[in-house]
């Protein structure tokens, strides 16, 4: 039975075949790979990756795709939200360190779900994921540049990325009304040493009001914190490495 794309789950199925391969070659699946997919849905990615990997997880909300995708023998389905998935006790059960988490995600969460793959990224090889292309932007953007935000910095001091394939709407069916494309995370090997929810919270502070100068914002915060370090204020918030907003953070936590 043709299944009717539901909205509320941002179901937009892949359907060029010619993406599709070139999506499977960017992430390079090997045999006996731990890869975890995550939003399956009609199986346009999964088919080929389990083909190459021979097992793999899947993660699906609704129910009806997660009751097809049962009845493929070498696919492990986990019927939830993904976020209340555990990713390290999902490792455990797979008995690996470290897991590669792929998908073509439901872009009305996707925020949310980078972030909690970032709470549990000690138990993730790689990450390779459909993203609209504007979000993509954001996350690999360098500072003084119009796309660098609060996503540039909250994920690039943990991952190294890239965007690897640009993907257009009408590869999609039903189409989405915005470009998209594929991301590569690799979290870093050596990651500095900070408590990430202060680091949120600097973070959050400084690009509440992106605009104005540090002082009116991220100032008052540091100053509530009893900082006395040196840490010129007068820029914006766009225009700071995250080098030193790393910085910042240890000395504010130290
Ligand atoms: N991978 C398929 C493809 O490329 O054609 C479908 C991608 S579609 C953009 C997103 C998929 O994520 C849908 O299958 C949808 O049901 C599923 N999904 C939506 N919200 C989810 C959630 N919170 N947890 C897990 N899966 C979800």
């Amino acid at each position: 039975m043709k299944h009717i794309a539901r909205k509320r789950f941002g179901q937009n199925f892949l359907s060029d075949h010619g993406i599709i391969d070139a999506i499977v070659a960017a992430i390079a699946p090997q045999p006996g790979d731990p890869m975890v997919e995550i939003g399956p849905g009609l199986a346009a990615l999964t088919q080929p990756l389990v083909e190459r990997l021979g097992h793999l997880t899947v993660i699906e909300l609704d129910r009806d795709l997660a009751l097809r995708l049962r009845e493929h023998p070498q696919l492990r389905v986990i019927e939830s939200d993904v976020l209340k998935v555990d990713f390290r006790a999902l490792a455990a059960t797979l008995g690996v360190p470290r897991l590669r988490v792929v998908g073509n995600l439901p872009y009305n969460i996707s925020t949310p779900i980078l972030f909690h793959l970032l709470d549990h990224v000690d138990a993730v090889q790689d990450q390779h994921f459909m993203l609209q292309k504007e979000v993509i932007d954001r996350m690999v953007a360098v500072p003084g540049s119009g796309d660098y935000s609060r996503l540039s910095v909250m994920l690039q001091w943990r991952y190294a990325m890239e965007n690897v394939l640009f993907v257009p709407p009408e590869s999609f069916d039903p189409p989405p009304r915005v470009d998209s494309a594929i991301v590569r995370m690799l979290p870093h090997a050596d990651p500095p040493a900070i408590d990430v929810r202060l680091y949120g919270e600097l973070v959050q502070t400084a690009f509440s009001q992106r605009r104005k100068i540090l002082r009116n914002t991220l100032g008052q915060w540091l100053e509530a914190r009893g900082f006395a370090g040196n840490f010129d204020l007068q820029r914006r918030a766009e225009e700071v490495p995250v080098a030193e907003y790393v910085t910042l953070a240890q000395a504010v936590q130290a």
